[in-house]
C-alpha cells in the first residue's frame, strides 16, 4: 500500500530535476501538474528557472505536458501556451485515465513516461498506480484551499512514515 505513495524521486522544485537524468532513465515524456509545481497556486506567473528548464527539457528532446485537476481553462492555457506545450485541465488525477490522456498527447508509454507533481495523493499515487516514474517536488507555496490544507498534513505523515522505509532517491541530500 505504501508503495503507492512512494515516488521514484523527490527535488525541492521542478528546475532542481535534472534533465541529463531522466535522459538517462530514458524518460521521453513528462506530464507535470501545474498549481504549486509549475506556478504558485491559481497564479499564472512563471519564473525564469521554471522557463530555463524548460528550454533544457526540449533541446534533451523531451516532451511535456500540463495534466491539472484545475478546472478553468484559460488558466491552465495560459501557462501551457507560454511554454509551448500541449495540456489537460480539468482532469481527474489520480484517476488512470488522467495519465493515459496525458501520455497520449505526448505520444509515450508507461516505459518512458513520468509523472512530476507536488501531491503524493494525486500526481504521486496516480503515476504510480499506472508503472510510471514519478517524481515529487515540494510545493511552491501554501495558499490553498481547505481541503488540500487537511491532505497536505496527511501527506507529511506519511512522508515522515516513509522515511522508516526505503525512501527516494533525492537529487540533494537535504529535501526538506
Ligand atoms: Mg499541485
Amino acid at each position: 500500500m505504501l508503495e503507492y505513495f512512494r515516488p521514484t524521486r523527490q527535488a525541492n522544485s521542478l528546475d532542481l530535476i535534472s534533465v541529463e537524468q531522466l535522459r538517462k532513465d530514458g524518460i521521453r515524456g513528462l506530464i507535470i501538474d501545474l498549481d504549486n509545481t509549475m506556478t504558485p497556486w491559481n497564479n499564472v506567473e512563471v519564473g525564469p528557472k521554471v522557463e530555463a528548464w524548460f528550454k533544457k527539457v526540449k533541446s534533451a528532446e523531451i516532451r511535456a505536458c500540463v495534466v491539472s485537476n484545475n478546472s478553468k481553462r484559460q488558466r491552465v492555457a495560459v501557462v501551457a501556451d507560454r511554454l509551448g506545450i500541449p495540456f489537460v485541465f480539468g482532469a481527474t488525477k489520480p484517476r488512470r485515465r488522467a495519465f493515459r490522456a496525458g501520455m497520449n498527447l505526448l505520444e509515450t508509454g508507461q516505459e518512458d513516461t513520468a509523472v512530476i507533481g507536488d501531491q503524493l495523493f494525486t500526481d504521486i499515487l496516480g503515476g504510480n498506480r499506472l508503472g510510471l516514474y514519478t517524481i515529487l517536488v515540494t510545493p511552491i507555496n501554501d495558499h490553498e484551499f481547505i481541503g488540500t490544507r487537511i491532505m497536505r498534513r496527511i501527506e507529511k505523515l506519511l512522508v515522515w512514515v516513509m522515511k522508516h522505509f526505503a525512501s527516494a532517491k533525492p537529487y540533494s541530500p537535504k529535501i526538506h
